[in-house]
């Protein structure tokens, strides 16, 4: 079992209509056709979406992929339009709701790795490989791989795991052109994205995007890409990466990290209770891991951007 333990109702405001509630935002269509993208507070673990949520995460994660989207802007266009409350909304959207361009998004999440982690370290341990690509002998938990590699996976639905894919995959998906440059594209904004975080002291592990083709172009599936490709979603925020402090990491165990590894630690160890192979939901967090957790997605911030999110 997974998912929402209580699935929020959509916010009405007049002219707009609603897309999708998805685990951390909600999507609405406003009258020119523009997405309308509300950061919650909402924070997913193990693939529930847990009944606490943290203060200002919402805020905090819009803020940052904006930052980013403009640090990247030279290398790959992205979806935003503005950051206007769409009139009517509740005033607390501010902050927290970018309006963007309404892309046709390709069904690829697109990973890019640099170090070794999470389910990459899962499978290098059983075949020494990542999504099947071949690596050195002698990686441990939190190696630096030899050069950063694009791992894709595909989307899943709401309570299901993404799942890893091969590259040959994501060219049957989406045509090889396509796929050649998602590829390309990704390790190339990854790459500018780990040097501007690592002269800011933190290591860029890992991280996900995804993209959307705009304007009219040939169906996926084909071989022509068809419309530009456009960086969308959210960018290399604590939600989408992994991003680790670089004057703690140690490779040969898990590193500290500004993610939600805390929330984690916390829901897997003893005082939770919480059974996480059972089918009960997870309970709600206690006030200091809230503030703990609230903190860190804070501190990223701040020491990416360099200015104070307060
Ligand atoms: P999760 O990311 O936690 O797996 P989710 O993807 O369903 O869940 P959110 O990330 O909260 O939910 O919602 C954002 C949704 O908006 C995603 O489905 C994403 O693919 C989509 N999206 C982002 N940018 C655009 C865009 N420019 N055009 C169309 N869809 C977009
Ligand atoms: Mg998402």
């Amino acid at each position: 079992m997974s998912g929402f333990v209580e699935k929020p109702e959509p916010v009405q405001v007049p002219g707009l209509v609603h897309l999708h509630t998805g685990k951390v935002r909600d999507l609405y269509q406003n009258e020119a056709g523009e997405l309308v993208m509300v950061a919650s507070d909402r924070i997913s673990a193990y693939d529930w979406v847990l009944p606490t949520e943290i203060p200002d995460k919402g805020r905090i994660l819009t803020q940052l992929s904006l930052w980013w989207f403009e640090q990247l802007a030279d290398l790959v266009p992205h979806h935003v339009l503005s950051t206007e409350v769409p009139e009517g909304a509740p005033a607390d959207w501010a902050g927290r709701t970018t309006v963007c361009r309404q892309l046709r998004m390709l069904p690829v999440e697109c990973v890019a790795r640099g170090y070794l982690a999470g389910s990459g370290l899962v499978e290098y341990e059983a075949t020494r490989t990542v999504c099947g690509l071949a690596l050195p002998e002698g990686l441990t938990d939190g190696s630096e791989l030899p050069a950063p590699i694009f791992t894709p996976a595909t989307k899943a639905e709401v309570g299901e795991h993404d799942e890893n894919v091969s590259y040959e995959e994501v060219a049957r998906l989406t045509g090889v052109e396509t796929a050649a440059l998602l590829r390309q594209t990704t390790l190339a904004v990854y790459s500018r994205a780990r040097g501007i975080a690592r002269e800011r002291g933190i290591i860029l592990a890992d991280t996900k995007f995804e993209f959307g083709l705009d304007g009219e172009g040939a169906p996926a599936g084909t071989d022509q890409p068809g419309g530009g490709l456009v960086l969308a979603d959210e960018v290399l925020t604590p939600d989408s990466s992994r991003f680790w402090p670089l004057d703690q990491w140690e490779p040969g165990r898990p590193q500290p990290s500004f993610d939600k590894q805390y929330v984690r630690d916390w829901l897997g160890g003893p005082e939770s209770g919480w059974d996480r192979g059972g089918r009960k939901p997870p309970p709600e967090l206690p006030g200091p891991v809230v503030e703990r957790t609230r903190a860190k997605y804070a501190e990223a911030y701040r020491l990416l951007t360099g200015t104070s999110f307060e």
